[in-house]
């Protein structure tokens, strides 16, 4: 028996194991990860590296580390020195310099062999902790985080399902089976955020002209997808003095930038847009229509505004679906125990992130508990202390 397993391996599950083992001192053979992925971060390095992203939205104080200065003086070592790369403000790493950094990390704390490569699909309580059934035999915890995300469950628009399933070219930039490849044809970008611009940019530099990025509104400013004060008291007492879950879910509703981007990706689709590389509409789609090629079906547009668009291939950068994540396992497990959970679905949990004795949650299913920053890297170092300080 373990004493702690973390369900999920990905940004959130590999900085619970590197904490709990580092500075709880939890053994290192009491302690598992389970993931489906055999490396760490896997999802995190295939989205980021479709987006075409080159620098993060955090500052380096959130990196992989519990030390908030550990990735700046990584920078200041012989090895680190050559990759420093971070943009302002905020001192803001390069992608290449976040994931160098945490790989340092996963190889020094020897994180990789704390892993089990698997996926939950069944949790039953036992007289000392919590049975975890995966498609590979079962595993028992005196401890269990669950660890896991959105992050598997792209959100597609109904039109674009319909569209897909009568065989149209279009993909979700965050299906893990999707890799992104240069335009071939007319590629529309759907999507208003963050990363519709950084993945319509790029691809507009690849293909110049071949691109068009769809989006609902005009680019939205905010430095992060939600303010700093959520990470601080002043947002955070009045949220926590809030005893009514469904008025927490307003709260985070109206805290959390969903659309956003920053002003160095706005200014770098601008530019894109003014030398004529990229074409950018404000606009929606209501219902596509196809007509068969050769090789593909070729696809038509229809807008809110009454235009068309003509299409060879539509990449949805339209986020993740925000429904409560788990599934049928997480349902019955919930149905057997009467797991507490809020209208919406999603856990409520005492302060130490506790959902019933022995049974912890980080990223958004602690999002009622955390807040509006749960899901980011900031939300799973706020999530650690409080699960690490469990007696
Ligand atoms: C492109 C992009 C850029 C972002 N940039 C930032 C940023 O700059 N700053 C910031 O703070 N946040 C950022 N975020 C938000 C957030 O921090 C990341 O999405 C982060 O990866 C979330 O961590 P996670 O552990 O919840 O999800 P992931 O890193 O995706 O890991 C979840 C893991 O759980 C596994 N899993 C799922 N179900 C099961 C199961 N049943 N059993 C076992 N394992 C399971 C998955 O396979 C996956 O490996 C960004 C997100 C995206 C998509």
């Amino acid at each position: 028996m373990l004493d702690w397993l973390i369900i999920g391996g990905g940004i959130h599950g590999t900085y619970l194991s590197l904490f709990l083992t580092q500075r709880k001192g939890i053994p290192a053979d009491r302690l598992h990860v389970l993931d489906p992925f055999p490396q760490p971060l896997a999802l995190w390095q295939h989205f980021t590296a479709n987006t075409g992203m080159r620098y993060l939205r955090s500052s380096h104080a959130h990196n992989l580390h519990f030390d908030p200065f550990s990735l700046i003086s990584f920078t200041r070592t012989r090895a680190g020195q050559p990759l420093a790369d971070f943009i302002e403000p905020y001192g803001r790493p390069s992608l290449a310099l976040f994931n160098i950094h945490s790989q340092l990390l996963i190889d020094r704390y020897h994180l990789e062999a704390l892993r089990l490569t698997g996926r939950a699909q069944g949790l039953q309580r036992h007289a000392d902790g919590w049975r975890i059934e995966t498609e590979s035999g079962s595993l028992d915890a005196k401890n269990v985080i669950l660890a896991f995300g959105n992050t598997e469950r792209p959100f597609w628009p109904q039109w674009a399902k319909d569209a897909h399933e009568a065989g149209a070219n279009i993909h979700h930039l965050f299906d893990p089976a999707y890799v992104r490849a240069a335009p071939q044809g007319k590629t529309v970008v759907v999507g208003g955020g963050i990363t519709a611009a950084q993945v319509a940019t790029t691809l507009s530099l690849e293909s110049p002209g071949s691109v068009t990025l769809l989006m609902r509104h005009p680019a939205r400013l905010h430095q992060f997808d939600s303010d700093l004060g959520w990470i601080t008291h002043q947002y955070l007492d009045a949220y926590h003095a809030e005893t009514d879950t469904a008025r927490r879910r307003d709260m985070i509703r109206a805290a959390r930038h969903r659309g956003s981007m920053p002003s160095d990706v706005a200014r770098d689709l601008d530019q894109a847009t003014q030398h004529g590389l990229l074409d950018l509409r404000i606009d929606e789609v209501t219902g596509v229509s196809l007509t068969n090629s050769k090789s593909s079906k070729h696809m038509t547009l229809e807008l809110f505004s009454g235009e068309t668009l003509a299409a060879d291939r539509v990449i949805l950068a339209s986020g993740f679906e925000t429904t409560r994540p788990g599934g049928t396992w997480l349902d019955a497990a919930i149905n057997q125990y009467a797991l507490p959970q809020a209208a919406d679905g999603y856990p409520i949990v005492d302060q130490r992130l506790c959902w019933s004795p022995g049974l912890f949650v980080s990223g958004s299913l602690a999002e009622l508990e955390v807040g509006p920053v749960a899901r980011n890297f900031i939300g799973v170092k706020l999530a650690a202390e409080r699960i690490g300080d469990s007696p």
